[in-house]
């Protein structure tokens, strides 16, 4: 059985997110999504209502389970007997930051694999931070969020 980890803020989950693990999960046997705490880029969710986010979305694949977690991915990827770390990449500006921790991932830990995913090019452009800013000024993210974070960003808001 080969389990693969994505990590990842997902503040919030979007379609982007989705893409990926919807990729991966014809890959694996079993895909982890690991939602980081990451206080470092003071979310706008919290941990809790983050992870509740991704299990709603996924709530219909099985083989995809939802964890939280803080401190180092590899003893997180190690507990949960990951041999692949997964990690989505939109363009080339994705690609310096994704390659450095994939080598300190693999200085850290050598036998555990990073494999980046690339998204349908309509999620290319999109991130959390830009659905945040959307929402925050009142714009429909609809075609890019599901329903559920939606109605969390309004409340959020208090459109
Ligand atoms: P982090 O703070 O770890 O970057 P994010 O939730 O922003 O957390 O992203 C998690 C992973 O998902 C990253 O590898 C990021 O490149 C990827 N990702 C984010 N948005 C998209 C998207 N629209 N399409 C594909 N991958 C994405």
């Amino acid at each position: 059985m080969t389990i693969a980890i994505y990590p990842g803020t997902f503040d919030p989950i979007t379609n982007g997110h989705q893409d990926i693990v919807q990729r991966a999960l014809k890959l694996f046997d079993r895909v982890i999504v690991a939602v980081a705490e990451n206080r470092r880029k003071q979310p706008l969710f919290s941990l809790a209502e983050r992870v509740r986010m991704v299990t709603e979305v996924l709530q219909d694949s099985p083989q995809a389970q939802v964890i939280p977690f803080s401190g180092l991915l590899v003893d997180c990827a190690k507990q949960h007997q990951a041999r692949v770390i997964l990690r989505g990449l939109r363009a080339v500006s994705d690609f310096e930051l994704e390659f450095q921790l994939a080598s300190m991932n693999r200085r850290l830990r050598p036998e555990l694999e990073t494999l980046l995913l690339i998204p349908s090019e309509k999620y290319t452009f999109l991130s959390s931070h830009l659905v945040r800013e959307m929402a925050s000024l009142g714009a429909d993210i609809g075609e890019y969020v599901h329903p559920n974070v939606v109605k969390a960003l309004k409340k959020a808001y208090q459109q």
